[in-house]
């Protein structure tokens, strides 16, 4: 079985040239050299207890790695009562499908402020996150939730928040998504310098929480004053530069997964991929 300490690479989501068809995923992300997956569950977890139960049965086969991303009309703080416990039992249903799944990781945006202020919304999800844990926690399999930097500058995501989040409530690693990072900023973290001053906040507050549990999220992309507007292939003319995280990984030795959100998932992940190999020949 595949172990997290190493570096891994894949897509967000089945590679479209599998029409679905699970055992060609696995196929195609083994020729491809890749040892990672997050699932996309982003509309909702509509699989089943049997086909659960074969994609943890050909991740494990083919040694690839599983994460998942749990719907993105989770919203924790949600002023409406039934979005927020409908939020509440999607993440518990994604930590139930985990162990079948063999998904170790579930990413979750964890949505609006709910017209709260951010000390308030901190504490409604906080809590919120607590009892999941608490009703669901062991019924995953070791799988943690994870919750992500948001792109959008006015959803609850910034690197403070997260970071807080996963100090107060057990079960909880942070998702780095770097082109929400670049987004939200205005395109200000995109250097080496900058990189290393977020990954040294996440591991001075972390610690080994952190550095067992890297998980993050790349892709081109484009943003306006609200922050992110649509994600993009790596290549072109759009941000962020995706050089200098494979520099300060290659040199500091960090092991994250990487998991690539662009157009073209696999494609990006290649690149990635790619570019850490690269530095690796020097
Ligand atoms: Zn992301």
């Amino acid at each position: 079985m595949i172990e997290l300490n190493q570096v891994l690479f894949g897509p967000a989501g089945y590679p479209a040239d599998a029409r679905g068809n699970v055992e060609r995923v696995f196929q195609i992300l083994v020729e491809a050299g890749m040892t990672s997956l997050e699932y996309a569950a982003v509309h909702g977890l509509r699989t089943n207890e049997e086909k659960a139960t074969l994609i943890g049965h050909l991740a494990q086969k083919n040694n690839i790695s599983m994460s998942l991303h749990a719907a993105y009309y989770i919203s924790i703080a949600s002023k409406n009562p039934q979005i927020r416990e409908n939020s509440r039992q999607r993440l518990i249903k994604a930590l139930r499908f985990a162990p079948l799944m063999g998904v170790k990781r579930i990413v979750f945006h964890p949505g609006t402020h709910g017209g709260l202020s951010s000390e308030d919304a901190h504490i409604t999800i906080r809590d919120s996150l607590r009892s999941i844990w608490e009703e669901a926690g062991h019924l995953g399999g070791g799988a943690l939730l994870a919750p992500e930097i948001a792109g959008k500058i006015s959803m609850f995501g910034s690197v403070e928040q997260i970071i807080r989040l996963c100090q107060e409530v057990e079960g909880c690693i942070p998702t780095i998504d770097w082109a929400h990072l670049y987004a939200r900023s205005q395109g200000e973290i995109n250097d080496k310098e900058s990189y290393l001053k977020i990954i040294s906040q996440f591991e001075k507050q972390l610690g080994d929480l952190f550095l067992d549990n890297m998980h993050f999220h790349i892709s081109a992309i484009t943003f306006t004053e609200k922050g992110e507007a649509s994600h993009k292939p790596f290549g072109g003319e759009w941000g962020p530069d995706l050089y200098p995280l494979m520099e300060i990984v290659h040199e500091v030795g960090y092991k994250p997964t990487f998991i690539c959100e662009s157009p073209n998932p696999l494609q990006g992940a290649l690149y990635a991929k790619y570019l850490l190999e690269e530095l690796e020949k020097v």
